[in-house]
């Protein structure tokens, strides 16, 4: 496959680069063809938050790090999407966290479990969890192979992260009485709704800040976790992304020059 080089000065380099990595996590058969799809819906409410991580998130993802040190069974679930796009730092955020690794995929496929597995191994995980291979369990009210769980892992888990999920799953999480943490673009899908802590933004920038949060919050002590977690009112949060948006369509509305601003490189878009 060819790649493309966008070149460094475009406007929407960091944009264009991060789907580039998607469509080749497609072709490696990490990310399914409708994870390409999902990754389109995360980039149009990327473009609304202005592609940067605001207040709202940070906050989200200090309680998110500080329910993940002070878990008794961290579970983080990777899926394609998750896999081609922070391979190596959702490793980093596994081994600092002391959380399992658990592949979860909505569209079940052996190559995609191996695909997947590779990537993650090659990114220096040391284990991973939900293979086929492995003991699972069913989680109640969901259909087909979205249902298995791993027993040590997601099955066992009180706290999971579960980035770029769909809704059904997430809710059927919720009914398993499992604490959730989301990270997903869309401050308004039914995951980001029915989870505990939701950080609305990019992965790719959200896992990084995961990262130094732990490096920082690991050297507190459990009971000043605690009360970030039971301080977190995540519909607050919720409410404050979307006034987020609100606000910033406010400003450009009155002032479309600001866009123009933004973008003039001195580079069209072609
Ligand atoms: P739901 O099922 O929760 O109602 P949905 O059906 O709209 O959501 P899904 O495809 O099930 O969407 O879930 C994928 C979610 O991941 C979407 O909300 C999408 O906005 C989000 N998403 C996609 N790419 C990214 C990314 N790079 N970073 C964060 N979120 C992303
Ligand atoms: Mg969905």
């Amino acid at each position: 496959m060819v790649k493309i080089e966008v070149p460094h000065n475009h406007p929407r380099k960091v944009s264009l680069d991060i789907r580039e990595r998607i469509i080749e996590g497609h072709s490696r058969h990490e990310v399914a063809t409708a994870g390409l799809l999902a990754h389109g819906r995360g980039e149009a409410f990327d473009y609304l938050l202005g592609e940067t991580t605001n207040e709202s998130a940070k906050h989200a993802i200090q309680v998110a790090v500080a329910a993940l040190l002070t878990a008794k069974h961290p579970v983080i679930s990777v899926n394609g999407n998750v896999c081609s796009l922070v391979p190596r730092e959702i490793v980093e955020l596994s081994d600092i966290t002391g959380a399992a690794l658990e592949i979860n995929l909505f569209y079940y496929r052996k190559e995609r479990e191996d695909a997947i597995f590779r990537a993650l191994k090659s990114a220096g995980a040391n284990s991973v969890l939900g293979t086929q291979d492995r003991p699972s369990e069913t989680i109640p009210e969901l259909s087909s192979n979205r249902r298995k769980v791993d027993s040590e892992g997601i099955g066992l888990a009180d706290v999971v992260l579960v980035p770029l999920e769909d809704g059904d799953r997430t809710e059927a999480l919720k009914a398993m009485k499992k604490y959730v943490i989301t990270i997903d673009l869309n401050p308004m899908s039914r995951t980001s709704v029915y989870a505990d802590v939701t950080i609305v933004d990019n992965i790719v920038r959200a896992i990084p800040l995961m990262i130094a949060a732990a490096k920082e919050l690991r050297t507190k002590s459990e009971e000043h976790l605690q009360k970030m977690i039971s301080d977190f009112d995540n519909d607050k949060n919720l409410a404050e992304s979307i006034r987020f948006i609100i606000s910033r369509l406010e400003q450009l509305s009155t002032n479309i020059g600001l866009l123009r601003e933004k973008n003039d490189t001195g580079v069209r878009a072609s």
